[in-house]
């Protein structure tokens, strides 16, 4: 796609009130592909008015229209799938099947979900004597990062259109240019001008200045705990709503019973798709002392297997960092079995798929987020050492438990703390409430769950 020199407000491409650039560039091979707008405090403030304007007929507007609009975005996601999916593997990196098979695939099934909620959600509901109706929550601002660059903007703006709210977005600044690709999508599809409004701009800049602006009814942020972590202290001091989709260490736990070779392929490549930086990633395999050996040399036959087919991490930034946690890691006595901290190749931001053994529950790389293709693998001796070490992070994302019987790993599944376990290789679901326990987050999205977030109740008594 054509990068776009505006910012997308009140249904037109707009110059930017400075003269700031962001500069995208492949981490591929390190060329730069364009440059996009860097919005500042003036931009977002022109941009919440737009979707404060907009929000009173979008707010009235029956659901069966909104619904019709979601339908209509979602229409053309599908038309334009292999568009958005080369513009993901050119900001990001990802290889092109993955842009094909889950960067773009998975937001055309979200927004399809959303516009099917839009129809069917009851936005009225009778309690006893009174009728109590749910209305929007109002003007939405949605701070993004890059690492499902087109997903984690539909899994806001979805909900927050189907629920009747308005929406100004701040992408990530490594990837504005799926971002433009959406809003062009959005105009496309019908939505009235000031619902949906996109700012580029850096995290800092233009991201505090949404999370700040006092006409903001909602901030919903996907990112870093850190950043999290202020945003939820503007949104407090504001008294304003807040979600919050943050990092996580989530633990793969294989108990004895369960099919082992099954386990570990899946668990490695759960953490070396997308280049390791999958917030849910199942970065700590768990296994039973007797079977450690074993377990650590089929990750390792694994993790070798992806050698060339990896791509990048998505910057220069990202990539010293990785390696500085696997230096870290050798510093602290673990050992490596795969890859290492050296570049594999001249060009590009590549680290290899790198599977440490011998990690201890207390290690840096086994209690912070690397997001990156790092794998750490952790013995137990039993299951109450298993479930302390699963538990025994600030995070609560996700994980997996692998057992010979279904019932045996949804009892232990039960005793973790974190907001979604795959049961033996479970499929995805993009309908299933998604968000953290503990550090990882408050709120949740996606389906119903992620609804109702963009929700408030008025209750009248009859
Ligand atoms: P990040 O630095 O927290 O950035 C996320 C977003 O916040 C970006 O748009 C960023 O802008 C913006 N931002 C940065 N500083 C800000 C500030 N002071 N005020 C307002 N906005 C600000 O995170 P990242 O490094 O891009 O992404 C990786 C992290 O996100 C990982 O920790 C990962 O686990 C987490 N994550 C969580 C989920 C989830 O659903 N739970 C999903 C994906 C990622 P810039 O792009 O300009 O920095
Ligand atoms: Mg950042």
């Amino acid at each position: 796609m054509k990068p776009h020199d505006g910012l997308y407000i009140d249904g037109a491409w707009r110059p930017a009130a400075g003269g700031d650039l962001i500069q995208v560039v492949n981490p591929a091979d390190e060329q730069v592909i364009g440059q996009v707008p860097a919005a500042g405090a003036e931009d977002v403030d022109t941009a919440v008015r737009a979707a404060r304007a907009a929000l009173p007929a979008w707010a009235a507007t029956p659901p069966a229209e909104r619904a019709a609009r979601l339908t209509a975005l979602r229409d053309v996601l599908v038309a334009r799938q292999e568009e958005i999916a080369e513009t993901v593997t050119a900001e990001l990196g990802a290889p092109t099947k993955l842009s094909q098979v889950v960067h773009a695939a998975l937001p055309i099934a979200v927004a399809g979900s959303y516009a099917e909620l839009a129809a069917t959600h009851p936005f009225e509901e009778k309690v006893g004597n009174s009728t109590v109706h749910l209305e929007p929550i109002g003007v939405v601002g949605a701070i993004t990062p890059w690492n499902y660059p087109l997903h984690q903007i539909v899994a806001k703006a979805a909900p927050a259109l189907a629920a009747g709210c308005t929406i100004v977005v701040k992408p990530a600044e490594d990837t504005p240019l799926t971002a433009q690709l959406f809003a062009e999508a959005v105009h496309e599809a019908g939505v009235p001008a000031g619902v949906f409004n996109l700012v580029t701009g850096l995290g800092p800049v233009a991201g505090q200045a949404l999370a700040e602006h006092p006409d903001v009814d909602l901030v919903s942020f996907t990112g870093s705990t850190a950043v999290g972590r202020r945003i939820g202290a503007v949104a407090g001091g504001a008294l304003k709503k807040v979600a919050l989709e943050l990092g996580g260490k989530s633990a793969n736990v294989i108990l004895p019973s369960a099919d082992l070779a099954k386990a570990v392929n899946v668990g490695v490549a759960n953490v070396m798709s997308n280049s390791g930086q999958t917030c849910s990633a199942w970065t700590r395999m768990l296994v039973h002392a007797d079977q450690y050996d074993e377990a650590v040399e089929l990750a390792r036959a694994a993790a070798a297997k992806y050698g060339d087919r990896i791509g990048p991490v998505v910057n220069a930034g990202q990539r010293d960092r990785v390696r500085g946690y696997i230096e870290k890691g050798l510093a602290e006595g673990a050992r490596l079995v795969a890859g290492g901290p050296d570049a594999p190749r001249e060009r590009g931001y590549y680290v290899s798929p790198t599977v440490f053994a011998d990690v201890t529950p207390e290690m840096t790389i086994a209690q912070e987020e690397i997001f990156g293709p790092v794998l750490t693998v952790l013995k137990y001796v039993d299951e109450e050492d298993a479930l302390r070490i699963a538990n025994g992070t600030v995070y609560g994302l996700a994980g997996a438990v692998w057992a010979g019987d279904e019932a045996e790993a949804v009892a232990f599944a039960r005793r973790m703390d974190t907001g979604q376990v795959d049961i033996n290789g479970g499929r995805f679901n993009p309908r299933a409430p998604f968000g953290g326990y503990k550090q990882s987050g408050v709120g949740r999205e996606l389906g119903v769950h992620g609804l109702t977030e963009y929700l408030q109740t008025k209750s009248l008594q009859f």
